[in-house]
């Protein structure tokens, strides 16, 4: 197999996406790198912007700026239509700062809890923002948008993923997300979308630079 070619740093210290990613770059000369990887012991950026868009560069920014490597920043949210749109950038900290998983999927379901079937609309939505330290002539920053469509359920089911994974019923699969492999979730995430509309500037960053890395390689 060849060697992993060009190292990206994912700016996130959450496992599971770090895995997602991995795998959706599986077939690029790629090694995806995390914020400990790169940048041991050093703190996470606040992520205390507005909108997911905002996180999403606080991140990228300080990551490319402290590892100074082409980063993806990243930063996804539940928006619950009967809830005008909650957690949505709150999504973590849903039932209170630091809450875990479990916390944020009970608090869920209580504020829910008067909300007819019918009235349970939900989306994930992820932003992604691709910075390239070295970009002359093209853009520094990317932004990419993915979106994944369902509802919420009256009670957990299934142990995939992570976060409200167990609570979200995928309208395009009629099962939770933690009902899908880890396979089918990478097909239909909003990440996985997100990453979709970031691939191809990617793949075309990675190529430009390893055929320079070539060309000095070459001594021409
Ligand atoms: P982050 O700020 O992008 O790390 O994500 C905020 C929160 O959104 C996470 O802590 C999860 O609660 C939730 N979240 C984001 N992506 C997912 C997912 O794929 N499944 C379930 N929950 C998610």
């Amino acid at each position: 197999m060849t060697p992993p070619a060009f190292s990206l740093l994912l700016a996130t210290s959450n496992r599971g996406k770090l895995a997602e990613l991995t795998a959706l770059l599986a077939d690029l000369p790629i090694e995806v790198v995390s914020l400990a990887q790169a940048l041991p012991g050093r703190d996470q950026a606040v992520e205390d912007g507005a909108t997911l868009e905002d996180n999403a560069r606080i991140k990228a920014r300080a990551g490319a700026a402290a590892a100074v490597m082409v980063t993806i920043g990243e930063d996804s949210g539940l928006e619950v239509d009967a809830l005008g749109g909650r957690p949505g950038v709150r999504s973590a900290r849903f039932a209170k700062e630091g809450a875990t998983d479990a916390e944020n999927n009970a608090a869920l379901l209580a504020a829910l809890d008067d909300v007819d079937d019918d009235q349970r609309a939900a989306r994930f939505r992820t932003v992604m923002i691709l910075i390239d330290p070295w970009a002359e002539g093209e853009p520094k920053e990317l932004v990419f948008e993915g979106k994944c469509e369902g509802t919420i359920a009256r009670a957990p089911s299934g142990t995939g993923g992570f976060g409200y994974d167990p609570l979200f019923l995928v309208t395009a699969a009629g099962r939770t997300m933690a009902e899908l492999s880890a396979d089918e979730k990478n097909q239909l995430s909003h990440r996985a979308q997100a990453f979709a509309a970031l691939r191809p500037a990617l793949h075309d960053l990675v190529f430009r630079r390893i055929a320079q890395a070539a060309h000095v390689a070459g001594g021409r």
